[in-house]
């Protein structure tokens, strides 16, 4: 067993003295019994409340975002996630709503890579290639959780044990997310292997800050110069391309759909947006890497990562097929995700940074999601 394994720092909840001072309620977390799944299992989901108000749903299910519930410009909260209202729409095939995506976020070409000499195949799970950590990612596994009632965090461990889904290691992971009286989702990852491996962690959520309809109007920011662009599998090609001149400029804010349906090559490959963008931080501290703006309701989400890399997805393969929330069904575009990582296919292009977690080393990757509104 690998669970003694890693000394983690110890969490910062957000029972802090400020929200005391104020009189402000403090925050809380709560858990029920959601489910079980199909093999038993029993199925926790955890509700985090700040001292604003503001309420994430989160499950030990794929350590999903369930709902997250912040204000409009006039204090109205909305959940500004997609997602299901039970357990059921989870443990069903959907396109990785609001999970932890490892052991790899995003591509791996061919389904395979190579390391200190061994070549390792993986699911192939998109067409020739594997996506979002295979058959049985961890989108899928139930995580060991755990959350007091005071502060409003929730800690999330899973022990990947040496060649799940084809990767080298028992990797011992760790999720802690945090929803601060400052109206900010953190998620922190942290990781140890025994072995080298690839690890590339994410969250997936799809946000709507409008809370329904496409997501065409939100002005989104990205601040990359650079972008990966990939061939007809989505698979980056090597190059690190500049933005400039081209409909993947977000330097400055713009609408989602300006450009969307651009007469762009790499448009029509990922039929919109779906591109790892290269952060102008290049990442190692944590820096924002993203601002969008829904003109409606006046909400704001700004992404801070220590990722170098982020997909911006536009939720191109939402094709009304799935019905999620509220009976609503989620159409092209009714969700974009902004997906903190290290590049795809970055074991299989030594010129990009490295995704690799070697052994006895501690894997620390911190993105925080921000709410404001303007
Ligand atoms: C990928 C998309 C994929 C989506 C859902 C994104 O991260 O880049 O191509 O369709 O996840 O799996």
């Amino acid at each position: 067993m690998m669970s003694g394994l890693i000394a983690f720092a110890s969490c910062s909840g957000s029972r802090d003295s400020s929200a005391r001072k104020e009189n402000k309620p403090l925050a809380t977390t709560t858990k029920v019994l959601w489910g079980h799944t199909a093999g038993g299992a029993p199925v926790e989901l955890y509700t985090l409340t700040n001292a604003n108000g503001l309420r994430a749903r989160i499950t030990n299910y794929g350590g999903i975002i369930v709902s997250l519930e912040v204000p409009d410009r006039n204090g109205k909260l909305g959940d500004v996630v997609l997602g299901f209202d039970s357990l059921d729409g989870y443990l069903g095939k959907h396109p990785y709503f609001g999970a932890i995506v490892g052991r790899y976020g995003n591509r791996i070409g061919k389904a395979r890579f190579t390391l200190h000499g061994k070549t390792y195949q993986l699911a192939a799970n998109n067409g020739v290639n594997a996506l979002h950590g295979g058959l049985r990612g961890f989108d899928k596994v139930v995580w060991e959780a755990q959350a007091s009632p005071e502060g409003s965090v929730v800690q999330l461990n899973y022990l990947s044990k040496d060649g799940e889904e084809g990767y080298p290691g028992n990797l011992s992971v760790r999720v802690m997310y945090v929803l601060t009286d400052d109206n900010e989702l953190q998620i922190e990852y942290l990781a140890q292997t025994d072995k080298d491996t690839p690890l590339n962690l994410t969250n997936h959520t799809y946000f709507n800050l409008a809370g329904g309809g496409d997501v065409l109007k939100h002005k989104m920011q990205i601040l990359a110069d650079r972008f990966t662009p990939v061939d007809a599998g989505l698979i980056p090609t090597g190059e690190l391309r500049p933005v400039a001149g081209t409909p993947f400029d977000f330097n400055t804010p713009v609408e989602i759909g300006a450009r969307i349906s651009a007469d762009d090559e790499q448009i029509r490959l990922g039929g919109g947006y779906d591109h790892n963008f290269v952060l102008s931080s290049g990442g190692g501290k944590l820096a924002l890497a993203a601002r969008v703006a829904e003109p409606a309701t006046g909400r704001v989400l700004e992404v801070s990562t220590t990722e170098p890399g982020v997909q911006f997805y536009t939720g191109n393969f939402l094709d009304g097929s799935i019905t999620g929330k509220g009976g609503v069904r989620y159409g092209k575009r009714s969700g974009f995700c902004l997906e903190t990582q290290h590049f795809p296919d970055s074991p299989n292009k030594p010129e990009f940074p490295s995704a690799i977690l070697r052994a006895g080393q501690q894997y620390k990757s911190v993105t925080v999601f921000r709410f404001t509104t303007q």
